[in-house]
């Protein structure tokens, strides 16, 4: 499975609007942040999302992700829902709706967020995104792979992050309930919310992350969901061994692994959804 990091900025981006500082003026292109975003190359060819971010059509752009055929919903905060809109093009041009799987929770936000969408007496004329919304209740099949969601908390609000093989992904959150721990045993590859250093109610600061990265000791660890008060190559030369910040354009190459032993304790989080 081939990784690219499509966002790695939190929900304002960086640089940030209007702002001076030396991180949203510096040159070099791993702080410039997109909001957060990954997208995964199955070995079968399955192109997914996971979220779409209001960056969504310049990520599509850039990185040239000419189809998408299913999206994971971390949470539907606007950082993470926003670019829905956009994928009426990937439904243009393969036909069909494209499954978008997340909590139940989540998928009644999409659902009042974008009201339009799924309001049938919206007029058709102006193209709509067909999103066929699929309630997550525990790991699934998707591209050849076992796809694993992770129950995380942001602040008091359930998320997930997805376990895929030996590589995790956990934006948003600031605590990792008792269940999920099982979850997260023998990774390669760690992707985990890392703020900024200052404490902040539904997000790891970096202190945080580095003492969670510890414990679930991963083969590697990377930071995202950075604001401009971590500038990329001094907090990378700050960190431990093995632990850097992810950066947008960043691809992981990823051998499949098997999951088998990771279902059950999947199915026990599963009351966590
Ligand atoms: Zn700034
Ligand atoms: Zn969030
Ligand atoms: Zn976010």
């Amino acid at each position: 499975m081939q990784i690219t990091f499509l966002g790695t900025g939190t929900s304002a981006g960086v640089p940030v609007i209007a702002c001076d500082c030396a991180t949203c003026r510096s040159e070099d292109p791993r702080d410039k942040r997109w909001r957060p975003s990954l997208a995964l190359a199955f070995d079968d060819g399955t192109s997914v999302l996971v979220d779409a971010s209001p960056d969504l059509r310049a990520q599509a752009l850039r990185f040239r992700i000419t189809r998408v055929d299913a999206i994971l919903l971390t949470h539907a905060h606007a950082d993470h829902v926003l670019g829905l809109d956009d994928v009426r093009i990937y439904n243009f041009r393969q036909g069909g709706a494209i499954p978008c799987h997340g909590a139940a929770r989540a998928l009644a936000r999409v659902r009042r967020m974008f009201d339009y969408v799924f309001d049938p007496a919206t007029p058709k004329g102006g193209g709509l995104p067909q999103l066929a919304l699929r309630e997550l209740v525990g790991p699934f099949s998707l591209g050849g792979a076992t796809v694993i969601p992770v129950p995380l908390l942001h602040g008091t609000l359930p998320v997930l992050g997805f376990r895929i093989g030996s590589f995790a992904y956990l934006t948003d959150c600031n605590a990792i309930p008792d269940a999920s721990w099982p979850l997260l045993e023998g990774l390669d590859t760690l992707v985990l919310d890392a703020l900024r250093h200052k404490a902040h109610r539904t997000h790891f600061t970096v202190d945080e992350a580095v003492a969670v990265a510890r414990r679930i000791g991963a083969g590697r660890t990377l930071f995202t969901h950075m604001t401009h008060d971590l500038p990329h190559a001094a907090t990378c030369a700050a960190l431990p061994a093995g632990i850097s910040l992810a950066y947008d354009g960043l691809q992981l190459e990823l051998a499949p692994a098997a999951t088998a032993g990771l279902l059950a304790a999947g199915c026990a989080a599963a009351g966590l959804y």
